[in-house]
């Protein structure tokens, strides 16, 4: 008690939704585990400090990901080791000063990256001032499975891989297995609670065996309510089994075409009456908003915006139809949810389909049709099918991954050498090179 808090650097960037999401998952998690000993600090810092392109990335991602071949000669034309170590070379190069300045202020003890270009630049700004290996540098891959090399940076204190397929991936680049834990992605706390409320609705051996094998039920969180209550709280129909349709933050994917399919499917035209509600997430993507809000609907619709409690919203739901992002995939493993994929970005996302698929806990369709037929197979005749879905994401979620990263850190950080007088020592030079 009454330690100096350390501070903790994480480098994000907002190209998509998921490095986001993986970061604040971290923040909550040191919060949760280790109070007030760790002041942690979410940062862009290519947005915050340098010049194009790094300050640009968020848009150049979102022009790229729309033009997905754009997208395919940008991933795997920096995939080489040469193109990508002399493109970033010379732009930390250019923006040393800012980029220095812009670490520095943070004072970090440790430097955690969660975004494939934050290892190259920050490391080299860490070598120049001397503070190379003294604070530890840490990546945390947010990609399930096929990610981009620029991710894997020899020089890290420990770089935390979601899948056993990473970890290869990094082996093959050069990282020493010291290095290298699979401990799974990353995903915010609120989340885990949500296994526990999931479980007690099945009442299903395996998962209660699962449930309690997971040593990780945070107390202090509010405990997510049973899906009944969640369903009253977000104004969905209390009866029928619901569909959750989305495509990462920007709302990416055929998320239309998909909507107006299960509008169709979803509707028993013998009967008269619907057999299940259709909640689509549009993240940020406003014109798919206002397009889905200006077309009439046979069955119950919500549509909604960028929202801050996915969990809710997934713990409200019986499936989910979405494109492959790995922030997205984990969190409805953690919440039971069968996954039906209907799209991925070519390069860090395209692992990600034989992941869920191969893994039992999903299907692929590409067209937006038999997404929906699925969908509703699975609210008529096959309801067991469903239940067998949901088990299989169960058993490969990973609720725990967060704080077994943010402990391993602590672990590791407590073995370094304290940097405070560093700081005070560089702090009466100028950055510069
Ligand atoms: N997300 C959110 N609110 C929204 C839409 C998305 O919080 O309205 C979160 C979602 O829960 C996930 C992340 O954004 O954590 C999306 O990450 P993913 O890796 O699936 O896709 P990306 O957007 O990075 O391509």
């Amino acid at each position: 008690a009454g330690k100096v808090p350390k501070n903790v650097l994480i480098l994000m960037s907002d190209t998509g939704g998921g490095h986001r999401a993986s970061a604040e998952a971290l923040r909550d998690a040191f919060r949760i585990e280790f109070g007030d000993a760790y002041q942690v600090f979410v940062r862009d810092l290519g947005k915050e400090y340098s010049g194009w392109p790094l300050s640009n990335m968020e848009q150049s991602y979102k022009f790229m990901i729309r033009h997905v071949r754009l997208w395919k000669v940008a991933f795997h034309g920096t995939s080489p080791r040469w193109v990508h170590g002399m493109y970033l070379a010379a732009l930390a190069y250019f923006y040393a000063n800012e980029v220095v300045a812009g670490i520095m202020k943070y004072k970090p003890d440790i430097i955690i990256s969660v975004h494939p270009l934050m290892q190259h630049i920050p490391l080299w700004v860490l070598k120049w001032q001397s503070l190379h290996p003294k604070v530890p540098f840490f990546t945390v891959i947010t990609d399930l499975n096929t990610c981009h090399p620029t991710w894997f940076h020899n020089d890290v204190t420990r770089c935390y891989c979601p899948s056993a397929e990473v970890a290869k991936r990094a082996l093959l680049r050069g990282l020493q297995p010291s290095q290298v834990r699979v401990l799974g992605l990353p995903i915010r706390p609120s989340f885990c609670r949500a296994v526990l409320e999931k479980v007690l609705n099945s009442l299903n051996f395996l998962s209660i065996t699962y449930v309690l094998a997971s040593p990780v039920m945070p107390a202090g969180l509010p405990l997510l309510g049973l899906q009944n209550e969640i369903r009253e709280e977000l104004e969905l129909e209390p009866e029928l089994p619901a569909v959750l349709l989305m495509g990462g933050g920007e709302g990416m994917g055929p998320v239309e075409e998909t909507a107006r399919a299960l509008g169709e499917e979803l509707y028993d035209n013998r009967r008269q009456r619907p057999i299940g509600q259709i909640v689509v997430i549009c993240g940020r993507n406003q014109v798919l908003r206002s397009t889905l809000q200006s077309l009439r609907w046979k069955v119950p619709v919500q549509i909604r915006g960028f929202e801050k409690q996915m969990e809710k919203w997934m713990g409200a739901c019986d499936c989910i139809i979405t494109k492959a992002g790995p922030g997205t995939i984990a969190e409805a493993l953690i919440r039971g949810l069968p996954i039906i994929l209907n799209d991925f970005l070519p390069g860090q996302e395209v692992g990600n389909v034989p992941y869920v698929v191969d893994n039992g806990a999903g299907m692929f369709f590409e067209d937006p049709r038999e997404a929906a037929r699925q969908v509703a197979r699975w609210f008529s005749t096959h309801m067991d099918e469903l239940k067998r879905y949901s088990l299989k994401a169960l058993q490969l979620a990973n609720p725990e991954a967060v704080f077994e990263i943010v402990k391993d850190i602590h672990k590791l950080q407590q073995q370094s050498v304290t940097v405070t007088q560093i700081y005070s020592l560089t702090s009466s030079f100028s950055y510069h090179i």
